[in-house]
């Protein structure tokens, strides 16, 4: 199998899962225990959470550590909701931004707060002053991604950021497409992030959050993380977040000239005739989101079970809706339809992506001469 599904989810790499592998097997004690065990499995937890905090490249804040991206992203603004000043009950947000963000916006809408979704330009980007134009002191939060995981386009989140504080304003970024890819940008007060995109496991992501902009907590219990978040902490997902994190940050250049030199080999090998979903210029190129006249998506994904690739999250292919983020683009339901995404990366191997591009190439030819 050749797989191109890396926004999806990335394969977890060697030192992480060696450095994970005691952790589940004898030193398996309760990090919150007080026995000798129980302080190594925190000290340990410990470790990875400043080698995470230092990956972000972020400065005045903390790492709380959650069971994945979604629960980060709903406690951020929950939370924030919960500790609201009063005046303040209103969130803006993205057309493009991921489900846990925009299903959590509408949960919240449904209970009274003031709900602005911005559209984006038909290159997936926000207008800056459209934002402008809405920021007024109502406003208590601003949510927007870094890196979009349909289509790749990045926003100017610092700019962003910048913004929402001059309204009195709070900014939360989701980073899980950018984090471990690219400079996390300066400037939000709270990031959410996730290890299985980083080559770490599944089942473990994490809140940065600046120092007074704490959420309010949403997960009720034992208060382990700083009473902030409960729920017992699983060493080993910690340390291999932290592994993952680490691995991510030194090898930060090489990782990104590779997806560079990836990103022009699947372009040249796919050939004329697809249009790029997204803008170019502004992009993590890792994802390649495509279209092409006359190709029937799920045909080709179907045709090419040896290959994984996708139709846009992971979320929306298994749904069988057209993606919300090709619609904000314009897109219509036919050009929804002939659209894919292939997604790649650190262990991707660049005579793998060209045979596999080459391929879908021929079998989107073949559909448009058999529908001809
Ligand atoms: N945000 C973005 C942009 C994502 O791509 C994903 C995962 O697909 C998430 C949030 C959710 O992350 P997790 O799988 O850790 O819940």
């Amino acid at each position: 199998m050749i797989y191109l599904d890396y926004q999806a989810t990335t394969p977890v790499a060697p030192d992480v899962a060696k450095a994970m592998h005691p952790w589940l097997e004898d030193r398996f004690a309760n990090p919150h225990s007080p026995s000798r065990w129980g302080r190594e499995a925190e000290a340990a937890i410990e470790v990875a959470r400043s080698q995470v905090d230092k990956a972000t490249g972020l400065k005045g804040g903390q790492i709380a550590f959650t069971g994945s991206a979604t629960e980060a992203i709903n406690w951020a603004l929950k939370g924030t909701i919960e500790n609201a000043p009063k005046g303040r009950n209103r969130i803006i947000t993205v057309a493009t931004e991921h489900a846990a963000v925009l299903d959590s916006c509408e949960w919240l809408a449904e209970r009274g707060v003031d709900l602005t979704v911005l559209p984006v330009d038909p290159e997936g980007r926000l207008d800056i002053d459209l934002l402008a134009r809405e920021l007024d002191k109502r406003v208590l939060l601003v949510a927007v991604m870094q890196v979009n995981n349909e289509i790749g386009v990045t926003q100017p989140i610092s700019e962003i950021a910048d913004m929402a504080h001059d309204a009195g304003a709070l900014m939360l970024c989701d980073a899980v497409q950018a984090f471990g890819r690219l400079d996390l940008c300066k400037g939000p007060d709270l990031v959410a992030i996730s290890a299985h995109k980083i080559h770490g496991p599944k089942g473990i992501g994490a809140l940065w959050m600046k120092k007074g902009a704490e959420p309010a907590p949403f997960i009720h219990g034992g208060g382990q993380e700083r009473g902030l978040r409960s729920g017992t902490l699983s060493p080993e997902l910690c340390v291999g977040f932290g592994a993952a994190a680490k691995l991510a940050e030194e090898r930060a250049n090489r990782d990104y000239d590779h997806v560079q030199k990836l990103w022009g080999a699947a372009v040249k090998a796919l050939g004329p005739g697809w249009i790029i979903n997204g803008s170019v210029d502004h992009r993590y190129k890792g994802n390649l989101n495509i279209r092409r006249e006359g190709v029937d998506a799920a045909r080709l994904l179907a045709d090419l079970r040896d290959i994984a690739f996708s139709l846009g999250s992971a979320c929306a292919s298994g749904s069988g809706r057209p993606s919300h983020v090709l619609r904000a683009l314009g897109l219509d339901y036919r050009e929804s339809r002939s659209s894919i995404r292939l997604g790649f990366g650190r262990y991707t191997k660049q005579h793998e992506l060209v045979d596999a591009c080459k391929r879908i190439a021929a079998v989107a030819h073949a559909q448009e001469k058999l529908d001809a």
